[in-house]
């Protein structure tokens, strides 16, 4: 008998706590003290409700990755996440390829660290922002770039050979020598991945209060000096840019998010959580109370369906995520896949405007598009044609 094949799908969980909240950060997270057990009773009964909606959805799947997100994940227990791997085990089709935990150096130490590994955990994302003192007293982060030293020798010795170093440039006062010299010290501790967000003043934070839209001590053209740096040393060094943020040896790349990029189902638990199943995405609240309160109370998912996406928000979607990587979007797919043609006249106008080149079929970015990819994406939507099926 023929084997059905398994769809793959991400796993996304979400930890809303932390100890401080940085200035910049819009993501959903609490500076609350918060109760281990409380959050495991929650994650577990969504976990247990999930089980039979996912049933109508999908019929046969197998969970390939683990992804604990936040807020600051690091902040649980090694034997929290061995009791949450074991209940996913038991529950779920879960053979996962790569288990990683956000993390936040000042939550570290090596036992802890061996813990992590021993439990199963392949990959840690390390909230390291910057090297430099000045760098991290502006974006207001607990740590010190010795902590941070500090725990990337644990890490190696906990026997992690996958890791990651999160990086935020483009702060008050970073000119190219102290992020070149940035980029150098991280590369001490061979990296097989890292990330380099550019800070953004996000609304409903403390610095969108503070400065509004614009970055005050920056100029664009600084900006585009500071990208085309980590760009081109990290190059140099043999990481590809395989994402716009986001740089890896080969091999390396993250499997977790190449399921966003890549328009593959994902389910995401805890609250602010998005998932996408086939045609639907849903959205948990962004609110603990509310999460509790729906789940441990009531019995009932918390999740409210945001979207049915027909062929055309697909189109969009993948047009939106697949320019963000450097392999770009095929328009055979969007053709073939999507009923969908990005008119002939919009193409060449972005060439010449050296936004983006064809190689093949494929539609990528150059480095100028990948600075304006909202603006590219925004000028293709406004030009494709919907194919009859
Ligand atoms: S630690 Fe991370 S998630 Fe928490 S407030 Fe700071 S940036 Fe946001």
């Amino acid at each position: 008998m023929a084997r059905v094949k398994k769809e793959k799908i991400a796993l996304y969980l979400h930890f809303p706590f932390c100890l401080k909240k940085c200035p910049y950060c819009n993501f959903y997270s609490l500076t609350l003290p918060f109760s281990e057990k409380d959050y495991a009773k929650a994650l577990t009964q969504e976990l247990f409700l999930l089980k039979s909606f996912l049933k109508d959805l999908i019929r046969n799947y197998e969970v390939v990755t683990f992804y604990a997100g936040g807020g600051t994940p690091s902040l649980f227990s090694p034997s929290f996440f061995e009791n949450l791997i074991n209940f996913i085990t038991k529950h779920f089709n879960f053979s996962p390829i790569e288990l990683t935990i956000e993390a936040n150096p000042e939550t570290l130490f090596l036992d802890k660290l061996k813990a992590y590994r021993k439990i199963g955990l392949n990959r840690i994302s390390l909230g390291v922002q910057s090297l430099c003192r000045r760098g991290l007293k502006f974006l207001e982060r607990v740590h010190t770039p010795q902590k941070t030293y500090q725990v990337l020798k644990w890490i190696i010795k906990a026997n992690f050979t996958n890791f990651s170093l999160d990086f935020i440039f483009g702060w008050k006062g970073q000119g190219e020598k102290t992020l070149k010299r940035e980029i150098i010290k991280a590369l001490d501790y061979n990296p097989p991945h890292l990330s380099f967000y550019e800070l953004t003043l996000e609304s409903n934070t403390p610095f969108f209060e503070l400065y509004g839209l614009e970055k005050p001590w920056i100029s664009e053209t600084k900006i585009i000096k500071l990208y085309k740096l980590i760009e081109d040393t990290l190059n140099s060094y043999g990481y590809e840019r395989y994402e716009i943020s986001n740089y890896a040896l080969k091999g390396f790349e993250s499997l977790h998010n190449l399921f966003y990029w890549k328009i593959k189902p994902y389910l995401g638990l805890g609250p602010s959580a998005v998932s996408r199943i086939g045609f639907l995405r849903w959205k948990n609240p962004p609110n603990l109370n509310l999460y509790y309160q729906l789940l441990l109370e009531e019995n009932r998912l918390p999740l409210e369906i945001i979207e049915t996406l027909d062929r055309t928000s697909l189109a969009k979607e993948y047009i939106l995520m697949g320019l963000r990587l450097k392999e770009g979007i095929s328009l055979k797919v969007l053709k073939n896949k999507y009923k969908t043609k990005i008119l002939p006249e919009a193409l060449k106008k972005l060439i010449q405007e050296k936004l983006i080149k064809i190689e093949g079929n494929k539609v990528v970015l150059t480095f100028e598009g990948k600075l304006k990819h909202n603006q590219v994406v925004a000028f293709l939507w406004d030009h494709l044609e919907f194919l009859k099926s």
